[in-house]
């Protein structure tokens, strides 16, 4: 997930990319990305960020080190919460870190999640203005439950639950969608969801990218 404009630090001009992860093949192991520290976020009109995610089935050092690789990744961004797919792997992998959103000062409390699951959602509901890595710049009100329970494995592999509400409910969710291929326009009117593509595709076409959505 994006940070919000309020809190908006933008990725510098002198921020490079060291490996484009762009053509990695979802059968291919995960040590394919083994020596990757920075990794390239992929942004609509990609198809691939509506690819559905597969199950980690074993969580080993590789799995670590592509964790703390998005994690790093999400730092730079920057960004609250980041999905495997978005650089381009989908397997159910989320990172998260909402502390800074709270207080710009606050030590970081990196939140990482193997195989999510949303075991239970509030019935009442919350809006919070949502923004995505791989929808960039672009900021929407959107409608979820205001508190979820999630079970993950963590980073060492332990079975974890987790209940949150306000800001992290809503990382959870904006996450979890995206290891289904869900975005957070689809939660929007088809309307404002078509003007963002349509956004999109043409800046893609523009910049010379192929493969609109
Ligand atoms: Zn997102």
């Amino acid at each position: 997930m994006g940070q919000q404009p309020a809190f908006g630090r933008r990725r510098s001009a002198g921020a490079t990319v060291v490996s484009s992860t762009e053509n990695v093949d979802p059968a291919l192991p995960l040590t394919y990305l083994e020596n990757v520290s920075k990794l390239d976020i992929i942004t609509l009109p990609d198809r691939k960020l509506r690819a559905r995610s597969a199950p980690v089935e074993r969580v080993d050092d590789e799995v670590r080190r592509f964790l703390d690789d998005m994690l790093e990744t999400m730092y730079e961004a920057p960004g609250i919460g980041l999905a495997a797919v978005q650089v381009g792997l989908p397997r159910r992998m989320v990172t998260i870190d909402v502390a800074k959103r709270e207080d710009e000062n606050a030590d970081p409390n990196p939140l990482f999640l193997i195989n999510p699951e949303i075991l239970w959602r509030s019935d009442e509901r919350a809006v919070h203005e949502e923004g995505c890595l791989s929808i960039p710049e672009y900021y929407a009100e959107v409608e979820r439950p205001a508190s979820v329970r999630v079970r993950y494995l963590d980073r060492d592999g332990n079975l974890q639950e987790i209940e949150a509400d306000s800001i992290l409910a809503v990382c959870l969710q904006h996450e979890i969608d995206h290891l289904d291929g869900i975005l957070f326009i689809d939660h929007l009117s088809k309307l404002k969801r078509d003007m963002v593509i349509k956004k999109f595709t043409k800046q893609a076409k523009i910049a010379g990218k192929p493969a609109p959505l």
